[in-house]
């Protein structure tokens, strides 16, 4: 329990040790320390029950990387998704429903970039308590005024943890009290090293307000990507990822999806955690109605019979009647940890005791 007070400390969050905390930051815990497994086992069963075959080498293509923006409480993620977004988003369809959905891409001469709305640690830690991953590629943004801090730390880590490529982004350039070596050097720290200092780490000077150097971060982000080499199958079932979802009064359940792998269809038939249906529509990241999505791309999709969870894994099925198995079998699965976890349950009293 001290470990946990002192950590919440550190985020500047003042507990008592019998005090009630949010979810999101229990969730974040429970990560850092390792504690969260339940979900793996579910996931381990629906595993077994639609084993992954290995793609063959010839029926993959390059796909989009999926970016993630991560970095301290106001050094300015929001501001730069918002410039790169006003920058470079084609411009909205006539017809499109404005309506902003948890990811947009973005095109760069040609090549396309996704990013997730999400705050990267969020979608991480949602993710990774299901085993899956959407990003491929993190942006650390570190105001250049006010350089490494507690969360920039925690990002490192999130990102470390989860295997992503980071390329650090130090904005807020356009103020006076700019000091670009500083982050430099305080990243050396943490094991990110800039290539004028000898290492291998991106560095991109940004300012969200002035857009300099946002072409550029563009670049970077396409140039890791070559280096990483992306590759989906896009002639498959769909599989991917929910970003987020919500109960919309007048459509119903409606999910934010990544496709990772495949193409989804309108009339698929779609399992997702505890959710299944049949998708009857979907918009794009510019409101526009589709057909299709193929991978790396993020679509809202309506026709789930319920709300999934943002991380939860959505996959095409060949019937609605397979897609409904596979949900009430991850409904079952869930029930049953639930009670094997009840019995073994340790009191918490019991634990500070020790
Ligand atoms: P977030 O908490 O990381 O999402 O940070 P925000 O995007 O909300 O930005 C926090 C504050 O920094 C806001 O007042 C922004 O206007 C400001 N800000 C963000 N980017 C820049 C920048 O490039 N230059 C300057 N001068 N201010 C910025
Ligand atoms: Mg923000």
């Amino acid at each position: 329990p001290s470990a946990v007070v002192k950590k919440l400390f550190m985020q500047g969050k003042v507990v008592t040790i019998n005090q009630e905390i949010d979810f999101e930051t229990a969730e974040e815990i429970a990560l850092e320390f390792n504690c969260i497994c339940e979900h793996e086992e579910v996931i381990d069963v629906i595993a077994e029950l639609l084993k992954e075959e290995e793609e063959a080498a010839d029926t993959l293509v390059t796909r989009p990387p999926v970016v993630c923006v991560m970095g301290h409480v106001d050094h300015g993620k929001t501001s730069l998704l918002d410039a790169i977004r006003e920058t470079h988003v084609t411009s909205k369809e006539s017809g499109g429903i404005t309506q902003k959905i948890g990811a947009y891409r973005v095109d760069v001469n040609g090549n396309t970039i996704t990013f997730l709305d999400t705050p990267g640690h969020e979608a991480f830690t949602a993710m990774r308590m299901r085993g899956a991953q959407a990003t491929d590629i993190a942006i650390l943004v570190v105001a250049a005024d006010d350089g490494v801090m507690p969360q920039t730390i925690e990002a490192i880590n999130h990102a470390k943890a989860a295997n992503v490529e980071i390329i650090v982004a130090v904005n807020k350039i356009d103020k006076p009290n700019a000091n670009i070596e500083k982050v430099k050097q305080e990243l050396t720290e943490y094991g990110l090293i800039a290539e004028d200092w000898g290492g291998s780490t991106i560095f991109c000077p940004v300012s969200a307000h002035t857009k300099e150097g946002i072409d550029n971060l563009l670049e970077m982000i396409l140039l890791t990507a070559e280096i990483i080499e992306l590759k989906a199958n896009p002639n498959r079932k769909a599989r991917g990822i929910v970003i987020e979802a919500e109960l919309d009064k007048g459509r119903g359940p409606v999910a934010t999806v990544l496709v990772q792998k495949g193409t989804l269809r309108v009339g698929d038939s779609v399992a997702a955690g505890s959710c299944y249906g049949k998708v009857r529509a979907m918009i794009d990241d510019t409101g526009r109605r589709v057909k299709e999505a193929g991978p790396s791309t993020p679509v809202e999709i309506q026709g789930l019979n319920d709300v999934p969870n943002a991380g939860e894994i959505i996959m095409a099925m060949d019937s609605d009647k397979e897609a409904r198995n596979v949900a009430e079998t991850f409904i079952a699965e869930n029930k049953k940890k639930l009670l094997d976890d009840t019995k073994h349950k340790v009191s918490l009293d019991a634990l500070f005791e020790q």
